[in-house]
Order: structure tokens, then C-alpha cells, then sequence
């Protein structure tokens, strides 16, 4: 199908009859035009270095840490465990991984509305994955201008070494994304050994395959086209921003009007602005954009541009800060607020439900019971003439550590538990106990009586749960 269509194209200000012979082919489909990015040094690069490499050293290394015997983060879907700094959360617990999902969203809406764009800069994995990328290729390729020469230069030995070292060493990080995410659901390191020893199961190579695969397009060859075309979040990151929100930007009240000049001009003199039109912060963008043209979409606040900008007012002895952390207010000559009605509704949601996940997790028992009673029979007398009711007990231990319960029943007069009372659960295990509870006959006031069973830990003094049930007796 052609992707072209021709248009007519109308100067509103002329009349049309005058062009109605012209016509223009107008493009639909825009091929990508690579977006040789341009090494800079300066502050907030070593910030998103020390952030990078902080991200990157807990991704790599969290799924290999144990603490006392329990993976630190592991999500084991098979037993329905989820291991989590120290604790393990299952199913029930599924209120709980809602909650931190509305934290982050409402987190990640909070700072926004604050600082922009600050996640897609600094912390968003495609951001970080497309960094490495680019240093590694800048390594490998070299600066800028040679990149640009070596990929118009023709075929020669030099150039496949070099393209082929840079797959090589792309495909090796991709791997091991691959592989450490994989890891998170599959014990690292039996991963390891029985994928190499073909002994993993088909699923296990289908997703290592699929995210080594992912990150080396993702990072290698998408890159920013992830985030124009593919992140919802870049679009709709517009409706939380405020003319109080700090964002990159350029000052053109500053800059204006740009031109070229030597460091010996007077710009005052020569009725020019601090920008010097050398294009440098359009090279660093990431995306290829230019900021000067104002807040754009396309932009993922990675400050690059402040960092190269930075560089060329210290050499022409300008203030620094052209290109900066500032707010719409701000340019506009108005104060900014850091408090206005959007930071203190999400504020307080993120408060609210920070405190009702602390409270949840801090009131949080490691232990269930569960009565099932026994619906084959309603009731039978055994040999002392007590009458007798059947119960299955569904037992879970989700603390760290083995545990020993004692069981006990209450809620009527004479009412015993004749079957064993007590049971050692492993740690994320379940127990199923069969329990028989019997009732002098001349106790029973109800045919169908509340009773409450307790459980109560030996291992740990303060666990101690309770679950109702009923006891069914002959009419009275
Ligand atoms: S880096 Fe600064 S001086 Fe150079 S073009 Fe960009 S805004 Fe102007
Ligand atoms: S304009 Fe480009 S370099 Fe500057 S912050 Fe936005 S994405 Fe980064």
C-alpha cells in the first residue's frame, strides 16, 4: 500500500483558484533518522552515572542475595510465594502488591508534577539499558563525528571488526538482562546451570530469549522510539505538568536573539543574546530534539542539554544556566510555588496510602487457619456417648521460620478436641489437619452452636489466631 498522497496545497492568505494547479506529494510515513548523540560531561551526567550504576549493580545482584536461606526478591508463580526483603506474600496478600502499585503511580504523578520528567531521565529502564548502550558504542565506534564517518564509510575489515565487537558486546549485556530477569522467577542459579546443561524447561529459554531480545532492539536499535511511540506515558505526562513544574528549559528571555560570535564580541553591543547558536545542545539530545524550541513531548528530562550548554557559557564566560531546572512562572519574571492544590492531592493520596500499607504490613499475621467442617455428616455419638463433629484444618506458616501451633477449641461447656493438637509447619508451608471436636450431649443448648478455634504459636509466643465454625448437635 503507498504511503504517499498527493495534496493540494492552499495559501489561505491568496486565493485558491490561483494554485489550483499545484499540487505537493506529502509523506505519511517519515522514515527514522539515526540520532548521532554526542558524549557530554558535566554534573547531571554524574548524577544519572552514580543513579545508573546504582540501578544497574541492584538489578544484577538482588536476585543472587539470600538472607538467611529466603531469596531477597524472588517470585516463585509455581508455589504462589512471593519473596520480598525478608518477607514472603502469597495470594491473600494480593491487597497489599495493589496498594505499592497505586504508591508508585501516585509517586510517580507526585514528582512529576514537581520536577517533570525526572523517572524517564534518570531511572526508566529504557533510559538506563540505552546508556549503557550508547557508552559502549562510543567506546567501540568512537566520538560522534567518527561514528557518523564510519557508518558513511564504504565496507572494509576495520569497520565489521568494529560493528560486529559492538553486537558482540551488546548482545553479552542483553543476555545477562535476560538472564537476571528470568532470575527473579527461577532460581539464579540453577537457571544458570541448567540452561547451559539443557535441562531448563522450554519456557524458561522462551523468556530468557525474548528479553535478551527485547533489551538489544529496545536499547540497541530503538532506543528513542520507545519512548516517542510506544511510552503512554510521555503522552500523557502533559495533563500533570503546571507552569509550576520544574523542567528543563531554555531561557529565551536570556538566549534571544541567538547568534554566532567570537568570545572577544561584546554581545550587548552586537545585540546578541547568551545563545551562541553552536548546536550543541541539540547533538547531546538523546532524542534529537532541540529544547530551544520550548517544552516538548519528545523530551525525557535527561538534563544533557544543561550539561552541554553549561560547558559552552563557562568557556564564553556567561553565566551558566541558559538551559536549566526552571518553571514556566520562573521565565515568565513570576515566583514559583513548590505547594499548590496538584502537589497536595497527590501528596496526601501518597500519604494515605503509604500509612495504610504500613499499618497492613505491621498488623500483618504470618499465619492462617482455616476450619473446613466436614459437610458428609452433621454429627455421630463415638463409644462415650459425646457427640462428635468433623473438621478439616488448612494450616499455612508464612513467617521465615519453622513453627509449632497448638491447637484448641472453645465456645461451648465439655467441648474437647479429641484428635492431635499439635502440628509443626515448615516455613511457606501448608498443613492439612484432620480434627474431631466431641460435646457432652447434655451441654448442647443449639443444634447448630458458634464454636472458635485458637491457634496459638509455640515458636512465637505473640502469634495467635482465632477462626469461627460451627458445631452441629441432635435437636433439643
Ligand atoms: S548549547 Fe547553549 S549556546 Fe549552544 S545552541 Fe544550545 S542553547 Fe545555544
Ligand atoms: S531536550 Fe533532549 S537533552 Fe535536553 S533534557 Fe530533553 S531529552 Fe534531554
Amino acid at each position: 500500500m503507498s504511503s504517499q498522497i498527493p495534496v493540494k496545497q492552499i495559501d489561505p492568505k491568496t486565493d485558491a483558484s490561483n494554485n489550483n494547479n499545484k499540487q505537493e506529494t506529502v509523506e505519511l510515513y517519515a522514515s527514522r533518522k539515526k540520532i548521532y548523540v554526542k558524549e557530554v560531561h558535566g554534573l547531571f551526567q554524574r548524577i544519572r552515572f552514580f543513579s545508573l550504576m546504582a540501578l544497574m549493580g541492584m538489578y544484577f545482584a538482588f536476585c543472587w542475595i539470600t538472607i538467611d536461606g529466603a531469596p531477597l526478591i524472588y517470585f516463585d508463580l509455581p508455589g504462589r510465594e512471593f519473596h520480598l526483603y525478608g518477607a514472603t506474600f502469597y495470594p491473600k496478600d494480593f491487597i497489599l502488591l495493589s496498594g505499592m502499585l497505586i504508591i508508585s503511580a501516585f509517586g510517580l504523578f507526585f514528582v512529576t508534577t514537581l520536577f517533570g520528567r525526572v523517572w524517564c531521565g534518570y531511572t526508566c529502564p529504557q533510559t538506563v539499558w540505552t546508556f549503557i548502550f550508547m557508552w559502549v558504542e562510543e567506546r567501540i565506534e568512537g566520538s560522534r563525528n567518527k561514528r557518523m564517518k564510519l557508518d558513511k564509510s564504504p565496507n572494509s575489515p576495520q569497520k565489521l571488526f568494529k560493528k560486529s565487537l559492538k553486537h558482540a558486546v551488546w548482545l553479552f549485556i542483553a543476555l545477562a538482562t535476560g538472564l537476571t530477569f528470568v532470575g527473579y522467577f527461577y532460581p539464579i542459579r540453577e537457571l544458570i546451570v541448567d540452561l547451559f546443561t539443557f535441562n531448563a524447561n522450554g519456557w524458561a529459554y522462551f523468556w530468557v530469549m525474548f528479553f535478551t531480545v527485547a533489551t538489544y532492539l529496545n536499547a540497541g536499535w530503538m532506543r528513542e522510539q520507545v519512548c516517542l511511540y510506544m511510552c503512554p506515558y510521555a503522552r500523557f505526562q502533559s495533563v500533570m505538568f503546571d507552569p509550576d513544574t520544574r523542567v528543563v528549559s531554555y531561557d529565551p528571555n536570556r538566549g534571544e536573539p541567538r547568534g554566532g560570535r567570537k568570545k572577544s564580541v561584546n554581545k550587548d553591543e552586537a545585540g546578541l543574546g547568551d545563545c551562541i547558536d553552536c548546536g550543541l545542545c541539540v547533538q547531546v539530545c538523546p532524542t534529537g530534539i532541540d529544547i530551544r524550541d520550548g517544552l516538548q513531548y519528545e523530551c525525557i528530562g535527561c538534563a544533557l542539554c544543561i550539561d552541554a550548554c553549561d560547558e559552552v557559557m563557562e568557556k564564553m564566560d556567561y553565566p551558566k544556566g541558559l538551559i536549566r531546572y526552571t518553571t514556566e512562572s520562573e521565565l515568565e519574571g513570576k515566583p514559583s510555588k513548590l505547594a499548590r492544590p496538584r502537589t497536595f492531592g497527590y501528596g496526601a493520596v501518597l500519604l494515605a496510602m503509604v500509612g495504610a500499607i504500613v499499618f497492613t504490613l505491621m498488623t500483618r499475621v504470618p499465619a492462617e487457619l482455616d476450619v473446613l467442617r466436614d459437610r458428609g455428616s452433621l454429627f455421630n455419638y463415638n463409644g462415650q456417648g459425646l457427640v462428635e463433629n468433623s473438621y478439616t484444618l488448612k494450616i499455612a506458616n508464612m513467617s521465615e521460620v519453622p513453627q509449632t501451633y497448638r491447637i484448641s477449641v472453645s465456645g461451648m461447656e465439655t467441648i474437647n478436641l479429641s484428635t492431635r493438637s499439635e502440628v509443626t509447619v515448615a516455613s511457606g508451608e501448608h498443613a492439612s489437619l484432620p480434627a474431631v471436636v466431641e460435646v457432652d450431649p447434655e451441654a448442647i443448648v443449639d443444634s447448630n452452636t458458634t464454636i472458635t478455634f485458637q491457634m496459638k504459636s509455640l515458636t512465637d509466643e505473640t502469634l495467635n489466631i482465632t477462626t469461627e465454625s460451627r458445631f452441629v448437635g441432635p435437636n433439643r
